[in-house]
């Protein structure tokens, strides 16, 4: 593993920390420390940004609209973005179906999708999970059958993160139920305007709308938006889930910029008897933490450096996966006990006064925290998955 940058990685790194020194507004910085995610029409903007100046897809084959970086450049990348306080690009369009789009495709498929999703002219959400298919995400049955040049698509999706501002959305429906469960499913395309579709708000803690019910009642989609081949949507599905937990690599590298609204906080707060930050026991708390996030960083270093020798990188997608969100909710957690009173009485204070003391954005991120440890597979998953590939279990 080679940890120094050389030259030319030098020269990158002061290149994209010029640009983000200029690119990101002071406003998203307190949101963004406590562990908000913008709201999408800053994030549109921002991705159209990048886009802009040709880094829109970092992750991406140049030959598709891509950088074409070397992993150690989206390291580099993602880590000089934690340090100024840039937001995430949104990745269910980026990190999740454009792959699957450039690599199963068809040509008229990349032709149209890849581009949008640079660009950000589509919003992308993620139709997996339904009310009894979760974890055991083989047992789903939203049906597709096949009529004419359509699918005719029945059935519900559920927590489907922004399908309310999603124009599109990749779908793993079942197509047979003659196969073994997991050969029976297959993945659709589907435009969000299409009749007989309706999402529905699901509250969550954070009172953020964000999270969404799909009821499909006889959808048709064109038979042209099956990605891959019928039956081969489960294939196509895993590759999906292990790039999101390895998404995580983004997320664990924003540990720092939480850790450093963290002691923002704390340099403020009083405990009653003098400043969090000068408590010996919040001390050793912050030192534990920042111990493991940096663990965490070197992780996503071995990870990179894996990918560049086109290593398998075994289980640490998932071992990555369950120590950045763990240790995001232990971030906002002591956060939220930094508080004290105020994170208790949040609602009570006027919202700008919350907001201008950054309280509300700590209480929101600490609840929206929770769910880091739910999607994308749940820590019970994850440590299935580090079992069975590290043990052999
Ligand atoms: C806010 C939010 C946003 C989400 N966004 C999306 C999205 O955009 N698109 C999408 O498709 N899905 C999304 N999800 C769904 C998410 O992926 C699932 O909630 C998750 O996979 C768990 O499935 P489940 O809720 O059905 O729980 P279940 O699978 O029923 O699990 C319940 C509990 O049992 C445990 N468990 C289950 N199986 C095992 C096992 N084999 N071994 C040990 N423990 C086990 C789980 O860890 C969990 O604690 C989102 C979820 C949330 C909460």
């Amino acid at each position: 593993m080679q940890l120094g940058f050389d030259a030319d990685e030098r020269a990158f790194r002061d290149e994209v920390r010029a640009f983000f020194a200029d690119a990101v507004s002071p406003a998203f910085r307190s949101r963004l420390r406590a562990g908000l995610r913008l709201g999408p029409e800053e994030l549109i903007a921002w991705q159209k940004h990048l886009a802009a100046h040709g880094w829109g897809a970092p992750t991406w084959p140049v030959e598709y609209g891509g950088c074409g970086w070397s992993p150690t450049q989206i390291y580099i990348f993602e880590m000089e973005a934690a340090l100024a306080d840039a937001p995430i690009q949104f990745h269910q369009g980026l990190e999740l179906i454009g792959p699957i789009i450039f690599t199963f495709g068809t040509p008229a498929q990349k032709a149209h999708y890849l581009p949008r999703i640079i660009n950000s002219d589509d919003w992308w959400c993620q139709g997996y999970t339904e009310p009894g298919a979760g974890s055991d995400l083989a047992s789903l049955k939203t049906r597709a059958v096949r009529d004419g040049d359509d699918y005719v698509v029945n059935g519900q999706k559920m927590w489907t993160s922004y399908a309310h501002v999603a124009t599109q959305m990749f779908c793993l429906v079942r197509t047979s139920t003659d196969a073994q469960r997991q050969a029976g499913l297959s993945m659709l395309l589907i435009d969000m305007t299409t009749p007989g579709l309706t999402v529905r708000p699901i509250e969550t803690l954070d009172e953020k709308r964000h999270s969404n019910e799909v009821f499909l009642s006889d959808v048709r989609v064109p038979a042209a938006n099956l990605v891959g081949e019928e039956g081969g949507g489960w294939g196509l599905g895993k590759v999906l889930l292990d790039r999101e937990r390895g998404f995580g690599a983004a997320s664990a590298l924003r540990l720092s910029q939480h850790l450093r609204g963290l002691k923002a906080a704390a340099a403020e707060a009083s405990n009653g008897a003098g400043r969090v930050s000068d408590d010996p026991v919040f001390i050793a708390r912050l030192a534990q933490i920042e111990i493991e996030t940096m663990a965490v960083e070197m992780m996503v270093m071995r990870l990179m450096a894996d990918a560049a020798a086109g290593k398998d990188s075994g289980p640490r997608a998932s071992m990555l996966k369950l120590r950045w969100s763990e240790l995001l909710q232990a971030i906002t957690e002591l956060w939220f006990e930094t508080l004290g009173y105020d994170a208790a009485a949040f609602r009570a204070l006027d919202h700008a006064e919350a907001v201008d003391r950054d309280i509300g954005y700590a209480v929101q991120g600490a609840l929206n925290a929770r769910v880091t440890t739910i999607y994308g597979g749940s820590s019970e998953i994850q440590r299935n998955i580090i079992a069975r590939r590290n043990l052999g279990l």
